[in-house]
């Protein structure tokens, strides 16, 4: 037979179809509901990476409470994908959830600050260090501004990205490599530039790629998450972000440093529980309880040379910052969010449950004897169907199995678990139970009994 991931193929199928015809088979609401009015958008969708789940169709959520989802049909399933980390703290966080109440009759957006939002920069100089802080409206957005003040300040043209990397719909950050040349993503749509006179890219833990990209010289910034998490996760080897510290500085480029994923890591993200120096920090999705928010953060002596390096320049239009951002809203939801759900408490308890849900993930893998393996970074976890760890970009991206993904994401959500769609990402959040988490392995452990039956 022939084998994808460890699994005979016919089989995968005739699974597939089975799985994909009891979802729609147990909406018949949604599937009518979507039938009279998904027409009005654009193929269909609101938002087209909404194409992108497994299922014949998406479910249409009716409600969204902790870590649960209930759509039109009334099934509950657990909720592990967590709006792909925008919701990882739970669905509406109570605190935030107030914070909300408190400021909707008293405006949404006014272009000019609040008390809260002093309360915001010194909560975000406290859980994050000593940056100075601006308020965008989504990580890609705050990526973007990130690296405009690095080629401000360096003079220098182009940003280094590591193979395999997602920054958001950042154009700069689009390339990848190919045959060790770094080319425009091919995916790209309506691209009419060369990003190769932008970006270059590297692969990931291999520092004399880094180096080699760094002595061109035309290298303004380094950007990239602390653990690879949007292909398949890969980890930083011991010594990569010294290495890259290091050689940032010698060549006089900027760290960025892109926590939006791994502030599932703990207090402070990636960078706070493992000592990361970046010049600039930005995490986005989640960091406001789920109100659409962004921050980045310049290190003072950073901040410094880009205020002189405006001085005397014509002011106006200078590509960054957009109308609705830094609103009220925005503030009363980043300060309650910083304030009273990004907690050591509640980090504690995202851990346990992260431990919880790998080391079960592991045992069923081992079980079945799946050439398979899982990754965790704090509260992210990851099984990916192929062997690891990963090593950089290359094999992450060789180690999708979208049949075998798309499989396994019908047929958990059947048994009412819902994982992220583009990976076999789940979070888990301080409101996932121990239960939900159990149900999630025993579902894993039922579908791996049939698929290496
Ligand atoms: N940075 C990273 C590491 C991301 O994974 C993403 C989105 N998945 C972004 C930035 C962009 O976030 P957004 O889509 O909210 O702009």
């Amino acid at each position: 037979p022939v084998l994808i991931a460890g699994i005979d193929k016919s089989r995968l199928k005739s699974i597939a179809k089975r799985e994909a015809e009891a979802f729609a088979a147990a909406r018949p609401k949604t599937k009518a509901a979507l039938d009279a009015d998904a027409g009005n958008y654009l193929d269909s969708v609101p938002m087209h990476w909404m194409k992108d789940w497994p299922m014949p169709f998406p479910m249409l959520v009716a409600k969204a409470e902790e870590a649960r989802l209930t759509d039109i049909d009334g099934h509950e399933v657990d909720d592990f994908c967590l709006g792909d980390t925008g919701s990882m703290f739970g669905h509406s966080p109570a605190p935030v959830a107030q914070a909300i109440r408190k400021q909707a009759r008293n405006g949404l957006t006014y272009m000019l600050p609040t008390e809260a939002a002093l309360e915001a920069g010194r909560l975000l100089t406290k859980r994050f260090g000593d940056f100075k802080w601006q308020i965008a409206t989504t990580a890609t957005d705050a990526n973007r501004f990130a690296i405009r003040v690095a080629r401000a300040v360096t003079g220098k043209p182009k940003v280094l990205v590591f193979n395999g990397c997602y920054h958001g719909t950042v154009d700069d950050a689009m390339v990848e490599l190919s045959d060790g040349q770094t080319i425009t993503r091919p995916g790209l749509t309506g691209q009419v530039t060369d990003l190769t006179t932008l970006a270059a890219c590297a692969e990931f833990n291999d520092l004399a790629s880094v180096e080699a990209a760094l002595k061109t010289g035309e290298i303004a910034a380094i950007l990239t998450e602390p653990v690879m998490t949007n292909s398949c996760m890969v980890l930083p080897d011991p010594g990569f972000h010294d290495g890259l510290r290091k050689l940032a500085t010698t060549y006089g480029a900027l760290l960025i440093i892109d926590e939006t994923h791994t502030i599932s890591s703990g207090l402070g993200g990636y960078t706070g529980v493992h000592g990361l120096n970046p010049d600039i920090f930005v995490v986005g999705k989640c960091v406001a309880g789920g109100m659409p928010t962004a921050v980045w953060g310049l290190r003072p002596k950073l901040a410094r040379d880009y205020i002189r390096y405006n001085a005397g320049r014509a002011s106006g239009h200078s590509g960054m910052g957009t109308t609705l951002s830094a609103n009220p809203m925005q503030f009363a939801c980043l300060t309650a969010n910083l304030a009273e759900v990004m907690t050591a408490k509640n980090y504690a308890r995202m851990e346990n449950g992260a431990e919880r849900l790998y080391s079960g993930l592991k045992r069923v893998i081992e079980a079945h004897s799946a050439p398979w393996h899982v990754v965790r970074v704090g509260a992210r976890v990851e099984f990916i169907c192929a062997h690891g760890p990963l090593k950089n970009g290359t094999e992450a991206g060789k180690a999708h199995m979208p049949e075998v993904e798309a499989t396994l994401h019908t047929s958990l959500l059947n048994r009412g678990c819902l994982i992220a769609p583009f990976h076999n990402m789940m979070l888990v959040s301080p409101v996932t139970k121990k239960r939900q988490i159990d149900r999630l392995i025993a579902a894993f452990d039922d579908i791996l009994t049939e698929l290496f039956a």
